[in-house]
């Protein structure tokens, strides 16, 4: 399954533009099963029907110069394996990274125009080496130090992330999580890239000082032109930082479009109930979600639709064929038998037991409850 978040040609906020600093063209990733992990063993198989995990499945996106693209997914989902594969630290099964239109260059020259920013920032940094080290380090490994004025540059990588040059001489157990996280993100701006794939960089850290780090990426974005792919499983940041959102689910995008209107206008039941769970100050009382249930197993993903086992709204044609990603707005697309039209009797017939998606509850006022 492909969807193109954009237009290749088309920008973040949808106007025509240059070609994406970075994209993926049916990315796929297959990690091989040791026996003792399958259940039945058997089913790890050998030679080549050896069992795989269906990780990420043919996904395509574009990052844009000056666009942050958020990729949103519950645990499992394949969002982080996909920041991996961007990042060409593990390789795909099948599919390219295309880098300005060509194919990849070689690891060094790729890890000068494209840096990944971990989740946790204290294991990210070394505890017995100085904040100074770790900014100085990428500058010469890649021989971007200059001489005398190394000090110059680490106070300049700083002072990008907000942070005083006194900042240098701290250890990493010294700095809040937030201190942390923004020297990772320095670090990560050391060698000037292009693209900066941020997986749940924020999702460690006390929710008072999340906005402080999200608000440093958009100002990547606006300042320094910055390709950036925001992975999170919190679809209300997504919706506060990005411009695109991708939705991620069980290895596959299955929606994706401008981010106010996959967040106002979810296409997918799948995002539905993402928003549904997502925190709301205009509801008063919790919606009640039906048909919830777990994450498929990615060994043997079902067939058809993959989210067709907890889906409240399946019908008889999601248990057999995949759905094809269907624009259901301008630059709006969602993988869902529901925007298809020309379906038989027997095709839509809804499968037994299955029930609306979000039960609503009256409020405190006797109406209905806001979604
Ligand atoms: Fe998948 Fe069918 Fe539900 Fe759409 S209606 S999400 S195709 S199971």
């Amino acid at each position: 399954m492909t969807i193109v978040p954009l237009d290749r040609t088309q920008t973040a906020n949808g106007a025509s533009g240059p070609r994406p600093v970075l994209e993926a063209n049916g990315l796929t990733k297959h990690f091989p099963v040791r026996a003792q992990l399958a259940w039945p063993p058997a089913a790890a198989g050998r030679g080549p029907h050896r069992a795989v995990v269906h990780a990420v499945e043919d996904v395509t996106l574009a990052l844009p110069r000056a666009g942050i693209t958020a990729v949103v997914g519950e645990s499992g989902s394949g969002k982080s394996t996909l920041a991996r594969l961007l990042a060409q630290l593990i390789t795909p099964t099948a599919g390219r990274v295309l880098l300005d239109g060509a194919a990849a260059p070689g690891r060094r020259r790729y890890a000068r125009q494209v840096q990944l920013v971990l989740q946790d920032p204290f294991s990210s940094l070394n505890p017995v080496h100085k904040v100074r080290y770790h900014l100085a380090r990428p500058l010469r490994v890649h021989g971007l130090a200059r001489g005398s004025n190394l000090d110059g540059q680490i106070t300049e990588l700083l002072g990008r992330v907000a942070l005083s040059p006194a900042f240098a001489d701290k250890y990493p157990h010294e700095l809040s999580g937030g201190q942390r996280q923004r020297v990772a993100i320095a670090r990560a701006l050391a060698m000037r890239p292009r693209v900066l794939l941020a997986d749940e960089p924020v999702s460690m850290l006390d929710v008072s000082i999340r906005l402080g780090v999200l608000n440093l990426l958009a100002g990547l974005r606006d300042r320094e032109g910055l390709a950036i792919l925001y992975v999170t499983h919190d679809i209300a940041s997504a919706r506060y930082l990005a411009d695109v959102i991708a939705v991620m689910y069980a290895g596959q995008v299955i929606e994706s479009g401008p981010a106010a209107q996959v967040t106002d206008a979810p296409a997918h039941p799948y995002t539905q109930l993402l928003l549904s769970a997502a925190p709301d100050p205009d509801r008063a009382q919790a919606p009640s979600l039906r048909g919830r249930g777990a994450p498929p197993n990615l060994i043997r993903p079902p067939a058809g639709c993959r989210f067709h086992p907890r889906c409240p709204l399946a019908m008889a044609i999601c248990t057999q064929e995949t759905p094809a990603a269907i624009q259901v707005a301008p630059g709006h697309s969602s993988a869902c038998w529901l925007h298809a039209t020309g379906l038989s009797a027997a095709q839509s017939r809804p499968l037994a037991g299955r029930r609306p998606l979000i039960e609503q509850q009256p409020n405190q006022t006797g109406g209905e409850e806001k979604r």
